[in-house]
């Protein structure tokens, strides 16, 4: 018998949320982002499955790219960084790609080479985040100097916000995406498609997706988190866990009151008290900053961990769950009915969010399919 440790992953809980951004982007088409191995559940086991439901993929990674082709996925496929040296630029027009374009080097390359075939570009705006695009001021520039160029087959504009998911919504950077864009109408004296929206924006601001031609980039709400778990949690939301991160009981201790538990002896027992070892720990992904009170599920009850959490093994309270046993089963995240435990309260409670849990996943955790 193997380590009892499993990460199980749920298609009928992918395919709810992809029609759930579906219906929020509308006549637009969608980017299923699947970077990150598809936040750590499996790039060819999401892609698949998503393949009669998305317009196209967006990830990071030549290597990644040529993954999906060599499986027979015909689909647009976006760099989200586009490509990092011109030699690159070959592999693009073989594989069909669409570059993200955000800085004069990418755009001197593309200006110097000779394709045998023209790219579709995206164009990246800096409208305030300040990591990756032309401010709107240089991007005009860019735009036209993009439009002359035989190596382009269709240019969208595309930006990427800082703060859709928080008290600060999508503004001011959306103005200046506007003005941007009807600055760009002007001159060219058509309206190009956009490409705006992540999960936050997707589901808070549809109505600036962009029509028929423009895409939106779900990527956290196929997998079934929230972009905004301060607000709503994915329940409310109607996301559905894709990821259940399931182990066992290896072991069961009777603490006297006043004994402790684990690396640093974090957790003193106020008074008797059964608790389980888990088979996990941070050598599995689960987040070794999650302290005493983090949620997890054991034999269908919910109940907390204790104490720190040490690389193969964490511990929990059985007090609500005297009957578990060696071999109880328990939910570390994901689940369902009683046992379900949201990936946003277990990141919560570990100072991080959903995204950083999915995409910390060890290799040595099985993957498997529901
Ligand atoms: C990762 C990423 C997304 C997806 O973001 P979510 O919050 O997971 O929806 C969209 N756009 C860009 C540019 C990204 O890097």
């Amino acid at each position: 018998m193997s380590r009892p440790i499993r990460a199980v992953v749920s298609t009928s809980a992918l395919h709810n949320n992809v029609a759930l951004a579906r219906a929020q982007a509308g006549a637009a088409g969608l980017w299923a982002v699947v970077k990150a191995h598809g936040y750590g559940h499996g790039l060819l086991w999401v892609a698949q499955n998503l393949a009669a439901h998305t317009d196209g993929y967006a990830l990071l990674e030549l290597e990644e790219a040529y993954a999906l082709r060599r499986v027979g996925l015909n689909h647009p496929i976006l760099l989200l960084e586009g490509f990092f040296a011109a030699r690159d630029l070959p592999h693009f027009v073989e594989l069909g790609l669409t570059p993200v374009l955000h800085n004069e080097a990418q755009l001197r390359a593309l200006e110097e080479s000779t394709l045998t075939q023209p790219l579709p570009v995206y164009v990246k705006v800096n409208t305030g985040m300040n990591r990756l695009g032309f401010l709107p001021a240089r991007a005009l520039e860019v735009v036209q100097r993009l439009a002359r160029l035989p190596q382009v087959a269709s240019i969208t504009l595309m930006s990427h916000f800082a703060e859709a998911d928080d008290v600060r919504g999508i503004e001011p950077a959306y103005g200046r995406f506007q003005q941007f864009h009807q600055a760009v109408q002007g001159q060219l004296g058509r309206a190009l498609p956009r490409s705006l929206a992540n999960s936050a924006t997707l589901l808070r601001y549809p109505q600036i997706v962009g029509g028929a031609g423009s895409w939106g980039r779900p990527g956290i709400v196929l997998y079934g988190a929230s972009p905004f778990p301060h607000w709503f949690d994915a329940k409310t939301l109607g996301l559905q866990p894709v990821m259940t991160l399931s182990s066992q009981l290896i072991a069961v201790q009777h603490l006297a009151p006043g004994e402790r538990v684990g690396y640093g002896g974090l957790f003193t027992a106020p008074e008797a008290m059964r608790i389980g070892i888990v088979a996990c720990g941070y050598g599995d992904g689960y987040p070794r900053h999650a302290p005493t009170g983090t949620p997890i599920a054991v034999a269908g009850k919910r109940t907390r961990t204790l104490g720190r959490v040490s690389m193969d093994m964490l511990m929990v309270d059985l007090t609500p769950v005297p009957e578990a046993d060696v071999g109880a089963p328990v939910v570390l995240w994901g689940g369902s009915g009683s046992a379900y435990v949201p990936a946003d309260e277990v990141a919560h409670s570990a100072g991080t969010i959903a995204y950083e849990l999915f995409c910390a996943l060890a290799p040595r955790v099985p993957v498997t399919v529901a």
